[in-house]
């Protein structure tokens, strides 16, 4: 799958966000290590700390497939004329599964950006801290 196709599907998922009060339609589409693609969207509430981004709910759509393993996500946004890139608990949620996964930051004009999750979260907290 090429990077543009993973966008395309980045900006379908991105139709379906909810987000009544960022007004930020956000789209992800995560490719796994054996290719499997999941995708998620925004889903806002009202009471804001439970809000899930675009990113975490391709994560949780793929792990709940048995998916774990990851190699791209795809980022997009309508509204975001800057390259678009995960919050920090987003980071942090990639980086439970995937700590070399390329994060593709894409503007609403359809450029992007490549980036290695380590390098937008260095010295980040991982499993293996824990062994
Ligand atoms: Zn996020």
């Amino acid at each position: 799958m090429t990077d543009r196709e993973l966008i395309d599907m980045a900006v379908e998922a991105a139709k379906n966000a909810y987000a009544p009060y960022s007004h930020q339609r956000v789209g992800a589409a995560l490719e796994c290590a054996d290719g499997t693609v999941f995708t998620g969207c925004t889903v806002e509430n009202a009471a804001l700390g439970a809000t899930v981004c675009a990113e975490r709910a391709a994560v949780c759509n793929a792990v709940n497939a048995g998916r774990r393993r990851f190699r791209r996500i795809a980022l997009y946004s309508r509204e975001s004329a800057d390259y678009l890139t995960p919050c920090g608990s987003c980071r942090q949620v990639l980086t439970e599964f995937s700590p070399e996964i390329e994060v593709l930051c894409v503007r609403s004009d359809g450029r992007y950006v490549s980036y290695r999750l380590r390098e937008l979260l260095p010295l980040m907290f991982s499993k293996e801290k824990f062994e």
